[in-house]
């Protein structure tokens, strides 16, 4: 079998044994599906858990709801609300200025491409494919820590790869567009039960046949 038809016939079976395994592909993230508040849940998320961001957003929304609330709001208020998350200097600059951004360019809308997503401030690659995949249903590789390390163990490319870029890259045209938001989901639920960074659990794992991990 040909390298290329390798990886898509591994991508095949990883979704599907993913789908088995964890029906609900839910975002660990407590958005209630709503744009903005799923870019800032993302932003806040940086170097924080997503437990930690969905308590700390309880909060933060009940006072400060939306787009237009965060560009009225004080600095200093946005900073107090989100200091748990970490980074709370730089993550309330940039949630006020993408704020802003959003109601003077994009009409109040969290916009829909690539291009305009990573125009705000604050946004990379990792949040704006959440939000294309998640919100707009236009797929995108959300190529986090759980992601790298498992697609890398499956053997998708070598282990030592760790650059989020070349990893979407790679995975993009492997993972069928409508299945990639419910496969970065499913395999951070996977990376925190089976394929941990220590103790990847080889015996249980329902991946082990398709795994070049120790092999
Ligand atoms: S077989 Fe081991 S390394 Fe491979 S995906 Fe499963 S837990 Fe991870």
């Amino acid at each position: 079998m040909k390298d290329a038809e390798r990886l898509m016939a591994k991508g095949k079976a990883a979704v599907e044994i993913l789908r088995q395994r964890y029906p609900d592909a839910e975002c660990s993230l407590e958005s209630g599906g709503d744009p903005w508040r799923l870019l800032v849940m993302a932003r806040l998320s940086a170097q924080c858990t997503d437990e930690r961001v969905n308590i700390v957003c309880r909060d933060l929304f009940r006072e400060i709801p939306d787009a237009q609330a965060m560009a009225d709001a004080p600095l200093a208020q946005i900073e107090e609300l989100i200091r748990p998350c970490g980074l709370f200097r730089t993550k309330a600059k940039s949630l006020k200025e993408s704020a802003a951004m959003l109601l003077t360019t994009y009409e109040g809308r969290v916009p829909d491409s690539m291009e305009e997503l990573l125009s705000l401030p604050g946004v990379g690659r990792k949040i704006a494919n959440l939000l294309l995949g998640d919100i707009y249903k236009k797929g995108g590789i959300v190529a986090d820590t759980h992601c790298i390390r498992i697609c890398g163990r499956l053997g998708f490319y070598a282990e030592e790869l760790k650059d989020p870029l070349r990893v979407e890259r790679i995975l993009t045209p492997v993972i069928p567009v409508l299945e990639q938001s419910d496969f970065c989901h499913r395999i951070v639920h996977f990376g925190r039960e089976i394929c941990t960074a220590r103790s990847p659990k080889c015996e249980d794992c329902p991946m082990r046949e398709i795994c070049d991990h120790n092999g």
